[in-house]
C-alpha cells in the first residue's frame, strides 16, 4: 500500500500580500464614533463566529446590530494568534468559512479562485485539490483577505466597536451590556466569546505570576533562548518546535501521551457533517461527554511529520513521550527546569507551554446561575442555542460544543450555529415589530 504523506512545503504560504481593497472597508475606526445606547442585536466578540453571525443577520434584514470586541478588529485575535505562532496555513479546508451560505455571497474557494494571479503554484494546486473534493490547505493570507471581504460586504467593520464587556444583564424585555464607561441595551445578544488559553495547573509553581523563563503559546518566544522546551501535543506546539528548529535551536518536546498524533484535524471529520452532529442530538449527557473526550484530541497536521521525524533522527529535537509534568522551577544561570512525574527533569533556556484553550461559556458576564453549566458547558436550547435561563441571550462558538459536537469551536461549526441563531433572532424581531424585508429582496427590488 502506498501511504500519501503531505510534505512540509505546504505549510509555507506567503503572508502579508497586498490584496485588492475589500468592499466598503475602512469606513470607520472602531474608536471614533460613540457607541449606540440601543440596538436590536448586540454581538459580543468579533472573531470568525461574530463575523458569521453579523453577516447572516445582515442578509436577514437585521441591520441595527452593534458588535463589541476587546480588540475592535474583526477576527483580530484569531490572526494575532496564528501570526505569533508563524502559522501560514489553516488547518481547516476551503469548505470551512465564516461567509453566509444560501445567498449570493462569494465563498472562500470562489474568493481564492478570483485572486488566482496572487497565488503561488503550490497554493493553486491546493485549490485544484479542493475543487476535486480532496483535502486542501488554505493560506492564512487568503483567509484574512476573505474575512475582510466578508466584513466589508456585510458592513461589519462599521458596526464594530473596541469595547470590553464586563457584564451582560438579561431582563424580560432586553439585555443590557456594560463595560468601562458604556451601556448598551439590545433586544437580543449573541455571545461569541471564543476560548482563552489554558493556564498551567496551580501546583506547577508558587504564586499566580508566570515565572521568568516561561511563556505561553500565544506570546513571542525570546530569540536569545538556545535550548527551548515545549510542553503540549497540539498544532501550536508543532509550530513552536518548527520555528525553533528553523532558528537553529536545540528543542525538547514534552508530551503526556505515549506518542504524538498526526491528523488532519483535532476532531474526527464526521463531526463536521450532519451525521456526526446527529450523534449529539438528544443523546444522554454521559454519552456526549464520552464522545467529546474520545473524539477531540490534540494532534498535529500531517505536513509536520517529515520535518519533526527528521529533526528527531538527527538529534536537533528530543521528544520526551508519555511524561506528566509536575512542576516548573527556576534553575541557576537563568535556566528553567520542567520536572516530570518519574523524577526526571528537562532543563532549557526557555519553556513554552502550549496547553490548549478553555471555553468561555458566558459565566464571567452573566448573573450567577444563568449559564447553569455542567462540566463547564452552558445549558443551551438545542434548537436555537439560546441560554435556557436567559432566552434573549445566545451562544455561537466553542460554548455550543455540547449541542453541536466538538466542531462547534471550528470555523465550520460557527456556520452551523449561526444558521440556527440568526434565524431565531430574526424571527423574534419580526414577531415583535412586523415582517422585515430580507436584504437580498431589497437589493433585487432596487431599494
Ligand atoms: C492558533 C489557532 C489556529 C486555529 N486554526 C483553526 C483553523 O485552521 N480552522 C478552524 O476551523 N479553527 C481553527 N482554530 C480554532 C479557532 O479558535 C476558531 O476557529 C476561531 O478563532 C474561533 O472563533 P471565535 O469567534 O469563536 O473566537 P475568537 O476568534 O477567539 O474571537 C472571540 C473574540 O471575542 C472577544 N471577546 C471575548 N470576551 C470578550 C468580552 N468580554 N468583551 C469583548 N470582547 C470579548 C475576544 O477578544 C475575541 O476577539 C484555531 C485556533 C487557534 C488558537
Amino acid at each position: 500500500m502506498i501511504t500519501f504523506v503531505p510534505q512540509p512545503h505546504l505549510l509555507d504560504s506567503p503572508r502579508g500580500r497586498e490584496w485588492p481593497p475589500a468592499p466598503a472597508a475602512g469606513t470607520r475606526s472602531p474608536d471614533t464614533a460613540p457607541l449606540p445606547a440601543t440596538a436590536d442585536v448586540a454581538v459580543v466578540g468579533a472573531g470568525p463566529a461574530g463575523l458569521a453571525v453579523a453577516s447572516a443577520l445582515w442578509h436577514l434584514g437585521v441591520h441595527d446590530v452593534v458588535i463589541l470586541d476587546r480588540g475592535g478588529r474583526p477576527c483580530g485575535r484569531f490572526f494575532d494568534r496564528v501570526d505569533v505562532l508563524g502559522q501560514r496555513v489553516l488547518r481547516s479546508p476551503y469548505e470551512h468559512h465564516p461567509g453566509v451560505e444560501g445567498y449570493r455571497d462569494c465563498e472562500l474557494l470562489d474568493y481564492a479562485r478570483l485572486h488566482w494571479s496572487y497565488l503561488t503554484p503550490v497554493e493553486r494546486r491546493e485549490i485544484r485539490m479542493a475543487q476535486s473534493g480532496h483535502r486542501s490547505v488554505v493560506p492564512v493570507d487568503v483567509f484574512e483577505a476573505y474575512c475582510k471581504h466578508v466584513a466589508g460586504l456585510h458592513h461589519v467593520d462599521e458596526k464594530t466597536w473596541r469595547a470590553t464587556v464586563r457584564e451582560v444583564r438579561p431582563t424580560d424585555d432586553g439585555v443590557t451590556l456594560r463595560g468601562d464607561g458604556f451601556a448598551v441595551k439590545a433586544a437580543y445578544t449573541v455571545l461569541c466569546l471564543g476560548e482563552e488559553r489554558r493556564t498551567a495547573p496551580a501546583h506547577w509553581w508558587d504564586g499566580d505570576t508566570t515565572p521568568r523563563g516561561v511563556s505561553y503559546w500565544d506570546e513571542p518566544v525570546p530569540g536569545e533562548a538556545r535550548r527551548l522546551v515545549v510542553v503540549g501535543a497540539g498544532l501550536s506546539a508543532a509550530h513552536l518546535i518548527a520555528n525553533a528548529l528553523h532558528d537553529g535551536k536545540d528543542v525538547h518536546w514534552i508530551l503526556r501521551a505515549p506518542e504524538e498524533r498526526y491528523q488532519c484535524a483535532d476532531v474526527n471529520a464526521s463531526f463536521f457533517r450532519a451525521e456526526g452532529r446527529a450523534r449529539f442530538d438528544g443523546t444522554s449527557w454521559d454519552d456526549r461527554t464520552a464522545l467529546m473526550r474520545g473524539h477531540r484530541r490534540a494532534s498535529v497536521m500531517f505536513e509536520f511529520r517529515p520535518l519533526l521525524e527528521r529533526a528527531e533522527a538527527d538529534g536537533r529535537l528530543t521528544v520526551h513521550r508519555g511524561h506528566e509534568v509536575t512542576a516548573v522551577t527556576p534553575e541557576r544561570a537563568g535556566r528553567t527546569a520542567v520536572r516530570l512525574a518519574d523524577g526526571a527533569q528537562v532543563i532549557g533556556d526557555h519553556v513554552v507551554l502550549a496547553l490548549g484553550t478553555t471555553v468561555s461559556n458566558g459565566d464571567a458576564l452573566l448573573p450567577a446561575g444563568v449559564t447553569a453549566d455542567r462540566d463547564g458547558w452552558p445549558d443551551l436550547d438545542e434548537r436555537t442555542l439560546s441560554y435556557r435561563n436567559a432566552p434573549r441571550v445566545f451562544a455561537v462558538g466553542a460554548a455550543a460544543g455540547m449541542v453541536l459536537g466538538p466542531a462547534a469551536r471550528n470555523i465550520d461549526g460557527h456556520r452551523v450555529a449561526t444558521a440556527r441563531v440568526a434565524t431565531a433572532v430574526a424571527a423574534h424581531l419580526e414577531a415583535a415589530s412586523g415582517p422585515r424585508r430580507r436584504t437580498e429582496d431589497r437589493v433585487n427590488a432596487g431599494v
